[in-house]
């Protein structure tokens, strides 16, 4: 089996499942249970904290643990935009968001009376830091840009824009940190980020775990009212096993970085030289500026699903664009953004790759892929 859809999920390290079980067996107290087996719970939670704090370069008591991303997306940007609607009612976010993002925007704005400013992206998919400038008004309160988009991976200047914000302190700002961990570094504090959302299983850690970083002092409205765990933004009893194995699936990550990340680059060189050779297809990855991991291509007359189980066939595993959007249908919002025509965003394939796959791995792929396309393109006489 190849599997090339790691952009959507990961498998779990074996190391990550070896956690959860020990931990699970081990420790199951409730954290708040005033015996020893909540004790033990607890400092064992405060311990994963601490760690993935460090990893990420901050305070442990800035990090909360959450259910996954779609959460943390949430409740960053509602809590942060409710906790400071009486400053102003003005949000600014870009068109090519994950839907955990895009939508929450737009029910802040439907429902609550919220306006929200969508900032466009060039070519390349890349929002241009000067159009956040313009955007700001006196009324901003809430400016969220994601890290790596997860549909082309096209990395955006969040520090920029980071450095642009340092000059407004009413404006929180919220970063999409998802498809960026382990692979696209980012300095949470130096970008003088707020909030900042990262996701489990995008690492080979657990679904249905996540983190979200909150600088201290950044006001947020929690949206889990009940017990006060996690600093009463996020109430619920601990996913403890859970937790610990993410604080070790992101120190897997961050093992050897330097050395992963330069194999991975090298895998997608040779992917795009090998597709590029391929007729009829069109890479639409942007050179620069993208993450090492995401491979995004058009081979126009050829809708995106029917490669995908032709490929499916021969045990190769990609997607349409994305797997949260594959499921609303319609074409790719991001490529649409980025100007391209339908035939362009109906036949796009994200390929997405693990850190550890090499260009053997990946071989099988270029293989097949050129037979693949000429059948389909015979049985529709193109
Ligand atoms: N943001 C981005 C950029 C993503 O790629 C994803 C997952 N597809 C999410 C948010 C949502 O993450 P989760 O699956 O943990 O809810």
């Amino acid at each position: 089996m190849l599997y090339l859809d790691n952009s959507a999920t990961t498998k779990p390290y074996p190391d990550v499942l070896d956690t959860y079980r020990q931990v699970a067996e081990k420790f199951f107290g409730n954290p708040s249970s005033l015996h020893h087996l909540g004790v033990k719970a607890e400092r064992l939670l405060t311990k994963a904290r601490e760690q993935v704090a460090d990893l990420l370069g901050v305070s442990g008591q800035e990090i909360i643990f959450t259910s996954g991303a779609t959460e943390g997306n949430n409740l960053a940007i509602k809590g942060a935009a409710f906790a400071q609607r009486h400053k102003g009612k003005h949000l600014i976010t870009t068109v090519i968001e994950h839907p955990s993002v895009s939508e929450a925007f737009e029910q802040l704005e439907k429902e609550f009376g919220f306006e929200v400013t969508w900032i466009p992206v060039n070519e390349n998919g890349i929002v241009s830091p000067a159009d956040i400038q313009k955007a700001v008004r006196n009324d901003t309160i809430l400016v969220s840009v994601m890290h790596v988009n997860n549909e082309i991976g096209a990395i955006q200047p969040i520090e920029e824009i980071g450095e642009i914000l340092k000059n407004y302190p009413n404006i929180v700002y919220h970063v999409d940190h998802v498809q960026g961990v382990g692979k696209v570094p980012l300095n949470i504090k130096k970008a003088g980020i707020d909030l900042c959302t990262i996701s489990g299983h995008k690492f080979h850690a657990l679904n249905g775990t996540g983190v979200l970083y909150i600088r201290k002092n950044t006001p947020i409205l929690t949206l889990l009212s009940g017990g006060g765990q996690e600093a009463s933004i996020r109430s619920g009893t601990e996913n403890l096993a859970g937790s610990v194995s993410l604080a070790k699936g992101l120190r897997l990550a961050f093992n050897d970085y330097e050395e992963k990340i330069d194999r991975l680059i090298n895998t997608k060189n040779y992917l795009i030289n090998e597709l590029e050779k391929i007729d009829g297809i069109i890479i639409n990855t942007p050179k620069e500026s993208s993450a090492p991991h995401i491979i995004n291509f058009s081979v126009p007359g050829i809708k995106a699903e029917v490669l995908v189980h032709m490929l499916e066939e021969e045990n190769i595993y990609v997607s349409t664009t994305s797997a949260c959007s594959s499921r609303k249908k319609g074409e790719s919002k991001v490529l649409k953004a980025m100007g391209k025509k339908s035939s362009i965003t109906e036949s796009a394939i994200r390929i997405s790759l693990s850190i550890g796959q090499t260009i053997d791995d990946v071989k099988p792929l270029i293989d097949v892929l050129p037979s693949s396309i000429q059948k389909l393109k015979n049985i529709m006489g193109l």
